[in-house]
């Protein structure tokens, strides 16, 4: 066999295989409808890098989640300007008590809460934003993230019923730019642009349509570090760093994103390893006085068996999404 051109199933290829593990880590509550987080955890020359779309995306879907983890193990991430990144909790749609305690629990100053879910009252939403304020205190951020579940009345309506508790944002009130400029115009609550955000011109369409004050960057969707980077840099609005509820792996990805850009004015959304009940590293991201460190992280062994599932169906997932890939052909991600 020639050196410089292995054959599949060759040593160079099992080599590589052994280094790529799948694992599949319950989710404490339900989230976008998901149970479980699964992936692929790839180890190269950089470090490890995960692969977590989700279960639904097509190979074309999946392009950019590859090349996001495809930077974090071959390529590596960009020098960071700042050692450590804000970050705020996040409170699923829980009932009020539960959502206190998630905020007392956090250390963190910044709380991002989840309204809107399918089949919960206005009511519901507005007690859990209030017993979130009186827990985190006068001097901490409150946002909401409605992820697109409002038509523009009820934003208008939701939104004067919730700005006595002090917003700093609203995150995707609307499933539109159009009706996102209008929630904009009309609450006076600055609005963050999520789910209109997928795909790199996306963002100067949000400016363009006056839609968002702030825009939310997602290290796999966008295609890696350095192509958020860029994405941030060409639509000049402020940037919030949030995760796609990966491991720590997966998170220390954002937190590198988080950590290069060169205005950092909000929390970011990476405190989520507590939305799962398992992780892959002995040293987990987990926040300290509201921050994440600055690191790469690795993975460990013990932790990683607890939660190792068989590779194959993933190994596939990323090939056909390499494949899609290097013919050019990376599409948007269905939000
Ligand atoms: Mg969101």
């Amino acid at each position: 066999m020639h050196k410089s051109a292995p054959r599949a199933g060759s040593a160079r290829d099992l080599d590589e295989a052994a280094a790529e593990r799948a694992f599949s880590v319950p989710m404490r509550t339900r989230f976008r409808g998901v149970t479980a987080r699964e992936g692929l955890l790839v180890q190269g020359a950089a470090g490890w890098g995960e692969f977590s779309p989700f279960a639904e995306y097509p190979p074309r879907e999946c392009a950019r989640w590859w090349a996001a983890c495809h930077e974090a193990a071959e390529i590596g991430w960009p020098e960071p300007v700042r050692d450590r990144v804000p970050v705020n909790v996040t409170v699923p749609a829980v009932g009020s008590e539960h959502a206190a305690r998630i905020v007392a629990e956090s250390d963190c100053g910044t709380a991002k809460v989840k309204v809107a879910e399918a089949g919960q009252s206005p009511a519901e939403d507005i007690a859990r934003v209030e017993a979130v304020r009186d827990a985190i205190g006068p001097s901490g951020r409150v946002r909401i993230d409605v992820n697109g579940g409002w038509d523009v009345g009820t934003a208008l309506r939701m939104l004067g019923e919730l700005r006595r508790f002090d917003l700093e944002y609203v995150e995707q009130p609307c499933a539109t730019l159009e009706e996102l400029a209008e929630v904009r115009r009309r609450s006076g609550v600055p609005v963050a642009a999520d789910e209109s955000i997928r795909r790199a011109d996306d963002p100067l369409k949000v400016r363009a349509a006056d839609a968002a004050d702030i825009v939310v960057l997602k290290v796999q969707p966008l295609g890696g570090v350095r192509a958020a980077l860029r994405v941030a840099e060409a639509c000049g609005l402020p940037a919030v760093v949030s995760s796609a509820v990966e491991t720590s792996v997966g998170l220390a990805a954002g937190v590198a994103l988080a950590a290069a850009l060169p205005e950092l004015p909000y929390a970011c959304g990476l405190a989520t390893t507590r939305l799962l009940a398992g992780d892959v590293s002995a040293e987990p991201l987990v926040p300290v006085d509201g921050h994440l460190p600055v690191r790469r992280v690795g993975v460990d062994e013990e932790r990683l068996a607890a939660v190792e599932i068989a590779p194959g169906p993933w190994r596939r997932r990323m090939a056909a999404a390499r494949r899609a890939w290097e013919a050019g052909d990376a599409a948007d991600p269905a939000t």
